[in-house]
């Protein structure tokens, strides 16, 4: 049990007892952890007799890593999720806008008289929900929902198991980051028949050939700024539009893995070029700097070490824009 405070957990299991009808979001452009932490969520749910949807804005499809996650099928196209539910369940998304072309359905179930429960562990959340479980202290939303099924008291199964931990595994950057709490949940979710080596290689180490001429250019770009970052260094590298048509989203994602094992540099960011000029920032940082400050100084979000934000402009104006901002974090 981590920091999340008791009555907070009762009144969200008080929602999930009573509840038929769930609709369940993830932020756009899904990681394991907020897909995860639906789909095990849903599937409690799901055994309980309430009907059950999981979605999320875009892509159009499950990220094909992410497909095993969803053995009961859950996912529906946003296209198909209500205008408002009796109940609707955000996890790991900060804000609505997060939520992209659905976050209207959070003020409309809202209006609609609906409860909507925010699961999530973004220092950033903007308490948007009627029922809140969000702890920053938490290395996952996963963790969350294990939380959440303990205080249900429902026995892990292997596939609930399997989903929370592909949140845990990705978001503590392989249990790198995890805590012995986080540790012993994991080998709760072992115990309940999870095969770790076969979901890592799954969710994180399965790339098409095409990866590596794909990496090959996009290294081709990369630069070291050893002033940058308030003289912590920055290295930077960049995905055009064209490149990252050539594969799919998990390649470009995993650009940023690349990249940030630099010594040289303290932060590490990544362009990915959405459409002429519009840019998806990933930061990281190793320790020193807060990337979050710097994400949010550009119109984005996320964690002190684990961040991004899209910047509009040439990828000269975005890089301008992104020194600027981590000139302008604080430090740790
Ligand atoms: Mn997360």
């Amino acid at each position: 049990m981590n920091s999340l405070a008791q009555h907070d957990l009762s009144d969200a299991a008080t929602l999930l007892r009573t509840a038929t009808d769930v609709t369940l979001l993830a932020h756009v452009r899904p990681d394991a952890d907020a897909l995860g932490s639906a789909l095990a969520l849903g599937r409690v749910l799901c055994l309980r007799g309430a009907l059950v949807r999981v979605s999320f804005a875009v892509p159009e499809r499950t990220p094909e890593s992410l497909r095993g996650l969803d053995v009961a099928g859950l996912v529906v196209p946003a296209t198909e999720v209500p205008a408002s539910a009796p109940l609707l369940i955000c996890l790991d998304t900060p804000s609505p806008n997060r939520l992209g072309g659905l976050a209207d359905r959070v003020e409309a179930t809202r209006v609609a008289g609906g409860s909507v429960l925010v699961i999530d562990h973004h220092a950033s959340n903007l308490r948007y929900g009627t029922h809140h479980l969000v702890d920053p202290d938490a290395e996952a939303t996963a963790m969350l929902v294990l939380d959440l099924l303990d205080e249900l008291r429902i026995p892990l199964d292997e596939p609930m198991a399997r989903c929370l931990y592909a949140g845990l595994v990705t978001d503590t950057g392989g249990f790198r980051r995890a805590t012995p709490a986080t540790h012993q949940a994991a080998a709760r979710l072992l115990q309940a028949g999870v095969d770790p080596d076969r979901l890592a290689r799954e969710i994180i180490d399965d790339h098409p050939f095409a990866w590596l001429p794909m990496l090959s250019k996009v290294l081709d770009t990369a630069r070291l700024e050893p002033e940058a970052a308030q003289g912590l260094g920055l290295v930077h590298a960049m995905v055009p539009a064209e490149v990252s048509a050539l594969v799919r989203m998990e390649e470009t994602e995993a650009v940023i893995d690349v990249v940030r094992s630099t010594r040289d540099a303290e932060v590490a960011a990544v362009l990915k070029e959405q459409r002429p000029g519009e840019w998806t920032v990933s930061l990281r940082a190793l320790g020193k700097i807060d990337v979050a400050a710097a994400a949010r100084a550009l119109g984005g979000g996320g964690h002190r070490l684990a961040s991004g934000a899209t910047v509009y402009g040439t990828v000269d104006e975005t890089l301008a824009r992104v020194r600027g901002a981590l000139a302008a974090a604080p430090l740790i």
